[in-house]
């Protein structure tokens, strides 16, 4: 498979399409140098001598060998591996940003036996030849993806290697338990309580609550990066469009004295206190026999289903009505996070709501705003449960990594009561299982299958 083989010479344009001051074509192989030779014209001869100096810029033409055709004005770079970026020998051109011409350059770099770099495979040579582990290629795309400065500071973190040095410490832990439970296994005889507490204090600091804390920092990633939605839900008239007009901070649901009048689902990008959040405006949760109603509702049950937080938006003045309850119960069946939100608090001064069940209730007016910045306290605090994200390192796993780190808190667990049981030989099996998943972390043992979907998600010269 091409993307597997490292003795082909890969080259791509690396700027973004479209025109620019500058554009930059990245050639990476054993072929670099000898293909910038072939078609690099320095613009001194002083510039003759070959390879060139490394990391320095070196001013000339782009030509074509076969025609003489000049291609660009360019400035090119010269990177003996292996510490370039892809560890291999690289080589940078950079000319006029517009497309046409960057295409001619990269053809005349590809006719000297380069061939078109598939998506990502910068990176991933860069991971295959041990430049970076898993955790920092993958962060590599989310940085450039990065929506907002806080993905971004979390994506470099990454880069950087945060995960990379917790994963790596977790390991060690694993290892020394490992040592250990081996050693039990061998005098299992004479295994005395002291070794068996020391394993079991190694396990839970070294291995198990780090596990933890990283599984629930991925938890809280996917807000962080992706944003959390959150469905606002209610019987009609409650004033759930209204509400959602408030909080997004201009007239887009349609707000309408007639019961049950925002059949579709509407949905609202809204920063709230730091936080991306996607507000969807559902038709009221209401058994109907009005088919375009019955819609309406379907979408809302299902925009339940794909939300991070329901907002059951009631009336005050009175305690839950039955279909209340029954939107409450559905709620929680569709998703773990829920705010009862009391609105109309204009029209019922003095009205306290008693909490209903965990749900500390949030008092507002959707038509004076008041209780509007509790309202998103208590988003921003639904989102967090309690933590401060800020205060905690940038360290924050994807979704495959996220897998991998629960499936080794999963063996990690299993092999604490194996340790309790003294069953050494299945806690040593356990641990070498968790040791497996950890690994994955960090790309150890991880399929082409899994890198080609991870690669694939790159743009072309990254
Ligand atoms: P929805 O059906 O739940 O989306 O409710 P709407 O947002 O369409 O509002 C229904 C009616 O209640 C409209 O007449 C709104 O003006 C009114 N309404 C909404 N919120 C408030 C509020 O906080 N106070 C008062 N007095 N009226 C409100
Ligand atoms: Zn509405």
């Amino acid at each position: 498979f091409g993307a597997m083989n490292l003795s082909q010479t890969i080259a791509a344009i690396a700027t973004p399409p479209g025109v620019g001051g500058i554009g930059v074509i990245r050639i990476s192989g054993p072929l670099s140098s000898s293909i910038l030779k072939s078609i690099f014209q320095p613009a001194h001869s002083s510039f003759d001598i070959w390879p060139p100096q490394a990391y320095k810029l070196i001013r000339g033409k782009i030509v074509d060998p076969k025609t003489t055709a000049v291609k660009d004005e360019v400035l090119a770079v010269f990177m003996p591996g292996p510490g370039t970026y892809t560890g291999e020998d690289v080589a940078e051109i950079q000319g006029h940003g517009g497309p046409v011409v960057l295409s001619a350059v990269l053809e005349t770099v590809l006719s000297q036996g380069a061939r078109l770099a598939e998506p990502g495979e910068f990176t991933r040579r860069a991971f295959l030849n041990g430049r970076m582990d898993l955790s920092q290629a993958e962060a590599v795309v989310d940085l450039i993806h990065a929506r907002t400065s806080r993905a971004a500071k979390t994506a470099a973190a990454h880069v950087g290697g945060a995960l990379k040095s917790r994963v790596e410490g977790i390991l060690d832990s694993i290892m020394e338990c490992r040592a250990q439970i081996e050693a039990a296994l061998d005098f299992s005889d004479d295994t005395g309580d002291g070794e068996t507490k020391w394993i079991l204090a190694k396990l839970d600091q070294g291995v198990i609550s780090p596990l933890k804390e990283l599984a629930e920092a991925a938890e809280l990633g996917k807000a962080h990066m992706e944003g959390l939605r959150a469905a606002i839900v209610g019987r009609p008239n409650v004033g759930k469009s209204s509400l959602m007009n408030a909080l997004a901070g201009q007239e887009r649901s349609i707000v309408t004295e007639t019961p049950g009048a925002t059949r579709d689902v509407i949905r609202e990008p809204v920063l709230i206190r730091g936080l991306h959040f996607t507000l969807s405006d559902t038709a009221g949760l209401r058994t109907s026999s009005d088919a375009v109603e019955m819609i309406g509702v379907q979408r809302a049950k299902d925009a339940m289903g794909e939300s991070d937080l329901v907002m059951l938006v009631v009336e005050a003045g009175s305690d839950l009505s039955p279909e209340d309850q029954e939107l409450l119960h559905q709620a929680e069946h569709s998703c773990n996070r829920v705010l009862m939100v009391y609105n109309k608090m204009d029209l019922h001064p003095g009205f306290i709501p008693s909490p209903v069940r965990d749900y500390a209730p949030v008092a507002v007016s959707a038509k004076t705003g008041q209780g509007l910045d509790g309202l998103r306290r208590a988003m921003e605090n639904s989102l967090r449960q309690g933590r401060e994200l800020d205060a905690a390192p940038g360290i924050i796993p994807n979704l495959r990594q996220k897998g991998a780190l629960e499936s080794a808190l999963e063996s990690a667990t299993e092999a604490r009561s194996r340790i309790l049981e003294e069953a050494w030989e299945l806690a040593a099996f356990d641990m070498e299982e968790a040791q497996k998943s950890l690994e994955q972390v960090l790309g150890l043992g991880v399929s082409p299958d899994i890198l080609d979907r991870i690669f694939s998600d790159f743009c072309i010269g990254k």
